[in-house]
């Protein structure tokens, strides 16, 4: 079965940016342009993993991955927070919602990349199936 990423980011250029190596490296991608719609997203397809951008319309990417990490359903997924804010407290605020992991943009796609391959390996050993 194809591994499914989701990813959560308003900025149209990440979208376009980090779905095509997502996509090109064989992952299903599923887009979601605000928290409301990562979260219900999340729900439905129940994704592999999560990028997920902390400025987000609507409701942001902190607040969608307390909800995330709040519910037994989707609380293993890996979520990884993609942020374009340089600021010390902000690696801690994303962990403290949950986030697994921390990528500060603008990040190379091949960055990008090979941190989502790291987490499913890492998800991979933790719940075998
Ligand atoms: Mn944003």
């Amino acid at each position: 079965m194809k591994t499914t990423i989701l990813l959560v980011e308003d900025n149209a250029d990440n979208q376009v940016i980090y779905g095509a190596i997502l996509e090109h490296a064989g992952f299903v991608l599923v887009a979601a342009w605000d928290g409301e719609e990562g979260v219900r997203l999340a729900r439905e397809r129940m994704p592999d993993l999560i990028l997920m951008d902390i400025s987000l319309p609507k409701m942001d990417g902190l607040q969608a991955t307390r909800i995330l990490k709040a519910d037994p359903a989707t609380a293993r997924i890996p979520i990884v927070a993609l942020t374009a804010h340089a600021m010390a407290g902000d690696r801690a605020r994303a962990l403290d919602a949950g986030c697994d992991a921390y990528l500060t943009k603008p990040v190379e796609p091949k960055r990008v990349l090979e941190e989502v391959k790291r987490l499913i390996a890492l998800s991979a050993v933790a719940q075998p199936s």
